[in-house]
């Protein structure tokens, strides 16, 4: 029987369940490129639309669970050596996080763990978990590839238009009962006719092309392997063998880079001083790849002109956390790949890899991370261990 440590972002303050605005959520039947959506054994759970990514959601994983005589225990006290997750993690079997709301799993933490197996990442992003360490201890690193991407890839489209129009601020002039028009379209532009690149062409950067290609943009994008050469041509694509090339000549940049060792701090003085005054940068993928306080004084320099996304570092973040209170920011806590719908996913899938975990059949190639002492599938195209 094995003990499974979950780790939950906390429930509504509201109370558990919220009151839901819709009834259902419609079914995706695939994913762009061809792969299955979730296909656990058996019942779900949980109803598909309903918020499971809380502590009381538990991910609609217990009836699977208890009815195989295994110990869920779920927490979202995470953090801090007297944590409940720290207390428990020494006899845990699997422990599953969402990087929302991540456990780290540091090295510390992963040779303190003796019992642990698998690190399940319940959602996309298993940069919480130390790969090396991982690795090192035997520790399998699997997480849902593909759940929320398109959740994701949807608020980066907000986000560079809600940056673009000005939307928030505007926003806020209507809500404070003003009509101040000249302040709000005197940083309010067309994104029509600009040049957005994307560093990184993944699953999410690919959809966040798609998406702004029919607002008539130029699209530029690096990644490390260039697409091929039908997706170049379909979207107009402009490749650039380096991030510095694309930042040069951009006007929006989304960044959607794995978080490793290497891609840390990619974001820096150094990289900022390439870009034209003015230029948009959006990140969803993951906090630490920019360097905090360059950020801050990109915007103050007016260097950049809009920085939006929902990443940070730590997580939470902190309440003086400068990117909080910094200006001409589209900040949200880090919801982009939590939607309901993402959920209904991600929990699906975290119950088809336990299911493949605790009766021993293969957990699909798309979702490892880190396998047999290396980086495997997914994560063998993805990451780097340095
Ligand atoms: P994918 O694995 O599909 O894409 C990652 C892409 O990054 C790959 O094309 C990879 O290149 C490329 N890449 C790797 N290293 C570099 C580098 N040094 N510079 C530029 N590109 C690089 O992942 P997704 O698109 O699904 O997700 C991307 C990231 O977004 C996740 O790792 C996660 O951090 C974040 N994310 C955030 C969420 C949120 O809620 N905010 C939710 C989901 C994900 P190649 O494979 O060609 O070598």
């Amino acid at each position: 029987m094995g003990k499974i440590l979950c780790v939950l972002f906390p429930d509504p303050k509201t109370g558990y369940p919220p009151e839901y605005a819709r009834d259902t959520i419609p079914v995706i039947a695939g994913y762009p490129n061809g792969q299955t959506v979730p296909s656990p054994r058996g019942k779900l759970g949980f109803q598909p639309g309903e918020l499971v990514g809380c502590v009381s959601g538990e991910l609609g994983l217990r009836p699977y669970l208890a009815s195989h005589g295994h110990e869920l225990i779920v927490t979202s006290d995470k953090d801090g050596e007297n944590s409940e997750f720290d207390r428990h993690l020494p006899g845990a079997d699997v422990v599953i996080s969402q990087p929302f709301w991540p456990a780290y799993l540091t090295a510390e933490r992963i040779a303190k763990a003796k019992n642990l197996k698998l690190a399940l990442t319940a959602g996309i992003g298993s940069d919480h978990v130390d790969l090396k360490a991982a690795a090192d201890h035997g520790v399998t690193v699997a997480e849902v590839t593909f759940s929320n991407s398109i959740s994701v890839a949807e608020h980066v489209v907000m986000t560079v238009l809600s940056l673009v129009r000005n939307y928030l601020p505007s926003h806020e002039v209507a809500n404070n009962g003003g009509w101040d028009i000249a302040d709000c379209v005197s940083r309010s532009y067309d994104l029509e006719g600009m040049h957005f690149g994307t560093i990184a062409a993944g699953r999410i950067g690919l959809a966040v092309l798609r998406r702004l290609k029919p607002f008539d943009v130029h699209l530029h994008y690096y990644d490390p392997h260039r697409l091929p050469a039908n997706v170049e041509k379909e979207l107009n694509l402009t490749y650039h063998s380096t991030p510095q090339d694309l930042v040069k000549v951009c006007d929006v940049i989304n960044l959607q880079t794995p978080l490793y060792p290497s891609t840390e701090h990619m974001f820096d003085d150094k990289m900022f001083a390439l870009m034209k005054r003015g230029t948009y940068l959006i990140n969803t993928a993951r906090g630490k790849l920019c360097d905090r306080d360059a950020v801050v004084r990109a915007l103050e320099s007016g260097k950049l002109a809009g920085y939006g996304g929902d990443v940070w570092f730590p997580q939470p973040a902190p309440a003086d956390h400068p990117w909080r209170t910094m200006p001409h920011q589209g900040m949200v806590p880090h919801i982009s790949g939590a939607s309901l719908s993402g959920q209904a996913r991600y929990a699906a899938g975290t119950l088809e890899v336990l299911q493949n975990f605790l009766e021993g059949t293969p957990i699909r190639p798309e979702y490892l991370i880190v396998d047999a002492g290396n980086l495997a599938g997914t994560g063998a195209n993805s990451y780097k261990l340095a």
